[in-house]
């Protein structure tokens, strides 16, 4: 009776569920077991013992393939799977060409269309932006198409040389600069998966009550792939969440149909009843208006790319990819695997020095999904405190003016000792 399972669009959370983790390569070996020591007493702390994660370790990365000659076991794949839930350190991508990101091959398997990324800032943070404090937003960025789909065709092969010839040839292609030595990238882009990203952060901000989703795309240039997801996403609010939003389309209507004063009228009242405004914004606007005006924007809809980019980019804001956290969600299945979003630091593992702030806001965002928000408010308390204090680890300490310097089981030990 440890399993979490999806009955009709819910999660069903027992008190003990079974979360599988896998430890990750590189740093990973030194921040898994700080991060779990701050999520299980924060759990403690909420529930006094009624709820309690039991922590199920499955291998991949360089331990599996130590232990079981393949990089990526199947029983690991089984044990997400059967748990529905998961949580990972950093893998490193094996070197030598045709073996896959173990990080992509989990996520297609269990058809992880969602990557969510939190961005908030604590205070005491070092940021480069003036006014870091009025950044708070979630990304939505789809996983699993856009030029991402790995379809790819090398300049001078075979292959490409076909591809080529049926652009020229059958399809009338006349704007290929140079086709003799041409590489080719396919860039597909589905109503389907565009409406289902859309679709979950639409319902993450109406559950949420946040004031906006923005659609962040290239459409003025990608005319049916970018393009084409803003419309379905705006299809989609407006057909689906009819109730619970109201879109800048909608307001443009009204602006040409009755006039401007009754655009704003609508779009005024529609912000009093606490609708969410669903609106769109060119990719390289956004990354400059995020800057200027992160006030404006809350919860993010983008493809792949875009995505990509500007996941950096916020996450810079607010401190860095050593306390940024992350999530790949199938919001139709349950299926989540809940993951730090920076990499193995391999110049640094084994020395102490590594942030555990990634892998432990990601069980933070663990613990909200699992409707633990009594546990994850905990450690967001915590570690406001911990910041305030200037009480950090070595990648935060070179940038703070007269701050302490801990090492990264001193660092979850100083959160623990901070939860009231
Ligand atoms: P990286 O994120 O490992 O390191 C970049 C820089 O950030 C390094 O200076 C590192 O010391 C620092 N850093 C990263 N995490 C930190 C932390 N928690 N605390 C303090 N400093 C931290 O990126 P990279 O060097 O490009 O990649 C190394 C390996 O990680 C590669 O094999 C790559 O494929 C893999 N990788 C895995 C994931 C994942 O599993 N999700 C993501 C990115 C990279």
């Amino acid at each position: 009776m440890n399993k979490i399972k999806y009955i009709n669009g819910k999660l069903i959370v027992p008190n003990q569920p079974t979360i599988p983790f896998i430890e990750g390569d590189g740093i990973g070996k030194d921040i898994s077991v700080p991060s779990q020591k701050v999520i299980d007493a924060a759990v403690e702390k909420a529930y006094g013992g009624s709820k309690k994660i039991i922590w199920k370790e499955v291998l991949a990365g360089e331990k599996a393939f130590l232990k079981t000659g393949t990089y990526l076991p199947d029983e690991t794949i089984e044990a997400f799977k059967e748990y529905l839930i998961g949580i990972k350190g950093p893998l490193q991508t094996p070197v030598g060409e045709g073996i896959r990101s173990l990080n992509v091959a989990l996520r297609q398997t269990l058809d992880l269309f969602v990557c969510q990324r939190p961005v908030r800032w604590f205070k005491g943070v070092p940021s480069p932006i003036r006014y870091p404090s009025l950044v708070d937003m979630h990304i939505f960025r789809e996983n699993t198409e856009d030029i991402y789909a790995g379809i790819e065709y090398m300049a001078g092969a075979e292959n490409t040389k076909k591809f080529k010839d049926f652009l020229l040839n059958e399809m009338g292609v006349d704007k290929i600069r140079f086709p003799e030595s041409s590489s080719f990238g396919v860039k597909p882009v589905s109503k389907d998966g565009s409406e289902r990203l859309t679709r979950a952060a639409i319902k993450f901000a109406v559950e949420k009550q946040l004031p906006s989703v923005t659609i962040v795309h290239k459409g003025n240039i990608m005319k049916f792939t970018e393009g084409a997801f803003k419309n379905w996403g705006y299809d989609l609010a407006e057909n689906e969440f009819a109730i619970d939003t109201f879109t800048w389309r909608q307001y443009e209507k009204i602006k040409v149909e009755k006039g401007q004063l009754d655009a704003d009228k609508a779009l005024e009242k529609a912000k009093k009843s606490g609708k969410v405004i669903i609106k769109d914004v060119i990719t390289d606007a956004f990354l400059q208006e995020s800057l200027l005006r992160p006030y404006d924007y809350s919860v993010i809809a983008t493809l792949n790319l875009n995505g990509d980019y500007i996941s950096d980019q916020l996450a810079a804001m607010v401190g860095g990819i050593g306390i940024s956290p992350g999530a790949n969600i199938n919001y139709s299945t349950g299926y989540a695997i809940f993951e730090a979003t920076h990499g193995t630091a391999p110049n640094i593992a084994g020395t102490g020095k590594a942030n555990p702030g990634s892998l432990i806001l990601s069980g933070v965002m663990m613990l909200e999904y699992l409707g633990w928000t009594k546990a994850a408010e905990h450690v967001y308390d915590a570690l406001e405190h911990v910041f305030a204090k200037r009480r950090v680890t070595s990648d935060l300490h070179a940038q703070m003016e007269g701050a302490t310097l801990l090492t990264t089981s001193e660092f979850a030990d100083e959160i623990i000792k901070h939860m009231h």
